[in-house]
């Protein structure tokens, strides 16, 4: 099935995404606990698990497509609040969103937000002790330049990790997936949301986000050691995971 999103630009494939996450800020963090039965909160803390991130006010991390805040807030709260995080997003609503959150959170102290894109990272070289970035980088229209990105960003000894969708390696599991994605999701998103189009995207980016280690043969492109990628759910989530030594 095509929805008509397969011959873009780079420029109109951002335009696409900026307006699909206008459009579902508000109503993002429960449009996401619905598509991914709650699943998704189960992959965000197995990310932060493989972070194990530290707990000391020098630890810095970026996380980039970093939308309401989620995993930003699970790394702060895992370094005993402690730790700094830098949320970056293209999208001023998806960060406004995760700004208020953060207030209510008590959390507003260990956070910075930046507007900008995942492309063209506006901090020095060597910045920062981890670059996380969950269900964003197939949003991402050049995945090579912010993979490079990344790359520059991390200190010597930083850790790249990436939660994305990825492919189901499971047999029954990939039925009962595709019935859900492209029939549930769009038809839930118009529910909620009042429009199905945004969800139609998302479904169809997911399936042209290369897989397991096509990717991961891309994040050593990039200049990353000691590359590996864990499953979840059979392959409907992976976490990949580098280093820049
Ligand atoms: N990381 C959050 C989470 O896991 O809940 C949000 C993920 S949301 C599915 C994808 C996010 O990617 C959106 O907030 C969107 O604005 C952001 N995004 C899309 N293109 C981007 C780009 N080029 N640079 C930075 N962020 C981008």
């Amino acid at each position: 099935t095509s929805y008509g999103f397969r011959q873009v630009s780079e420029g109109e494939k951002q335009a696409l995404v900026n307006d699909v996450f206008h459009k579902v800020a508000k109503r993002y963090d429960i449009m996401n606990d619905v598509m991914s039965v709650g699943l998704h909160r189960a992959w965000k803390d197995a990310m932060i698990s493989a972070l194990n991130p530290s707990r000391s006010e020098d630890y810095s991390t970026l996380d980039v497509a970093g939308g309401t805040g989620d995993i930003a807030f699970r790394i702060i709260e895992a370094s005993d609040r402690k730790a700094h995080a830098t949320v970056l997003d293209i999208n001023g609503s998806m960060l406004a969103v995760g700004a208020e959150r953060a207030k209510k959170k008590g959390l507003a102290d260990n956070l910075t937000f930046v507007e900008a894109n995942a492309e063209e990272l506006p901090f020095e070289a060597s910045s920062f002790d981890a670059y996380t970035i969950a269900f964003g980088i197939r949003n991402v229209p050049r995945i090579d330049v912010a993979l490079s990105e990344a790359y520059r960003v991390l200190k010597r000894g930083g850790r790249l990790l990436v939660l994305e969708f990825s492919e189901v390696e499971m047999p029954l599991l990939d039925k009962v997936y595709d019935a859900w994605s492209f029939n549930a999701i769009p038809q839930f998103g118009k529910m909620i949301t009042g429009d199905a189009e945004p969800y139609q995207y998302l479904v169809e980016s997911i399936r042209k986000f290369p897989n397991q280690s096509d990717f991961a043969a891309m994040i050593k492109t990039a200049g990353f050691s000691r590359v590996t990628y864990t499953n979840y759910t059979g392959g409907i989530a992976a976490l990949h995971s580098g280093w820049k030594i």
